[in-house]
């Protein structure tokens, strides 16, 4: 059997997007520590648990990175939103509670938050502000935006270092589909209009990474009754307008649904014909948009189109019984704390309040907790999970005999983000 700490396998690697290769993240002499900590924790806890005796407590850690969702309000109607039902619930944060909760995780060991919704970050009042608080406490940040107030993201601009990325969800090539799709409130609220801020972005802060992300629909694909307004054929068109407008990149993704008992899940076609028929679409589209852009502007399939298109998106709804990445990955949300995005707002998932953090023995049994109780291979059997190879990972060196070295295995990429 390989060594948990040798390489993925290169059948595995070409299916993961970099940025979503988080075992070798987590092997970065900056993450690798903590991550000793907490295989160390879960070994002596299930040993405790063999000769019957009371679990250790879990070591003085938080999360190596959050998703932090800002604020639920949102001034978008998308048909394809997935966090439809939590969106504009009137809960907020109060700001120095966030900060001080915020500021009590970097001590234990945070290194990147991402900006991102149930609800539109930029929104925040306090939005730029914050970002510059993030910042000087060091940490990696990250937006992910419908890119309606351009002029917010001007103003943050230039607190943003080498790494940290702003990505856009757009969506579509055209003003038409665009305002079809997510019915801004604003009238003046087009794909021109937003991407006109970009050049000004990239003038003010040329390090930051700008990316356009593109969630392809088709038609069969529905939320509830609502039917999904069609963008497969836009591929091309935004992929130029990408280009063209200075962003870096343009990330494909593949539709995602909720079910019934909140899981986000694919479910991409109705039939295995149907299937084929849009994957070629979806291929060919990939290779017209790749030599039409400008040279260095990169062309992205996400982890998640990747494997659709190779028939393995299956493999990824098998999870282990332990989701480990509750420990290092976390959801904190005007709504509550919440163990995986993909769960964002579902009580089963849930850890505490939105203050969880700003006591953190708390914070810390009850993750403890929630390690113990929230069986994924059960709750995930339908989530096409990115972190499910990490898992996978995470688990095998809990179980593996041989001692953890306390030097790191892998080099310092200085990418936090997971
Ligand atoms: S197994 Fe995957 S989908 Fe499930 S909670 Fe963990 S990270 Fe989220």
């Amino acid at each position: 059997m390989p060594s948990p700490l040798s390489e993925p396998q290169p059948a595995a690697r070409a299916s993961v997007e970099r940025v979503h290769d988080f075992a070798q993240k987590l092997q970065q002499p900056s993450l690798w520590p903590k991550v000793v900590d907490y295989v160390r924790w879960q070994r002596a806890a299930r040993a405790a648990k063999a000769n019957g005796q009371p679990a250790p407590d879990l070591p003085d850690l938080a999360p190596l990175s959050i998703n932090l969702d800002l604020t639920t309000a949102c001034n978008y109607k998308c048909d394809h939103c997935i966090d439809w039902d939590i969106l504009n619930s009137k809960v907020k944060h109060e700001d120095q509670e966030l900060r001080d909760s915020i500021s009590r995780m970097a001590e234990r060991g945070l290194r990147s938050v991402i900006l991102i919704g149930g609800g539109e970050p930029t929104l925040y009042p306090g939005f730029v502000a914050f970002v510059q608080f993030l910042k000087q406490l060091g940490l990696a940040v990250a937006v992910v935006s419908n890119g309606s107030r351009g002029d917010r993201l001007l103003q943050a601009a230039p607190f943003f270092g080498e790494g940290d990325w702003v990505r856009l969800s757009l969506d579509a090539g055209s003003n038409d589909v665009f305002r079809r799709m997510h019915h801004p409130s604003s009238p003046s609220t087009t794909l021109d209009e937003i991407c006109s801020w970009m050049p000004k972005i990239k003038a003010v802060n040329p390090a930051l990474q700008l990316g356009f992300s593109f969630v392809i629909t088709w038609l069969g694909g529905s939320r509830g009754e609502v039917k999904i307004v069609e963008n497969i054929h836009e591929m091309v068109m935004a992929a130029k307008r990408a280009s063209d407008a200075s962003f870096d990149y343009i990330s494909f993704k593949p539709f995602l649904e909720r079910q019934a008992d909140g899981a986000e899940v694919m479910d991409p076609a109705k039939s295995a014909a149907e299937l084929r028929a849009v994957i070629a679409r979806i291929q060919q589209n990939l290779s017209e948009a790749r030599a039409n852009v400008r040279p260095g502007f990169r062309v992205l399939a996400s982890t998640n189109l990747r494997v659709l298109m190779n028939g393995t998106w299956r493999d990824y709804t098998h999870q282990p019984r332990v989701c480990h990445m509750q420990m290092l990955r976390q959801v904190v949300t005007p709504l509550g704390t919440f163990n995986c995005p993909a769960h964002r707002g579902v009580q089963k998932a849930m850890l505490g309040g939105k203050e969880l953090w700003s006591v953190p023995p708390a914070a810390q049994h009850a993750t403890a907790k929630l390690l113990g109780d929230f069986d994924a291979q059960h709750e995930c059997r339908e989530v096409t999970c990115l972190y499910h190879a990490t898992n996978h990972w995470l688990e095998e060196l809990v179980q593996a005999d041989a001692p953890l070295p306390d030097a790191a295995p892998g080099t310092e990429q200085r990418d936090w983000f997971l």
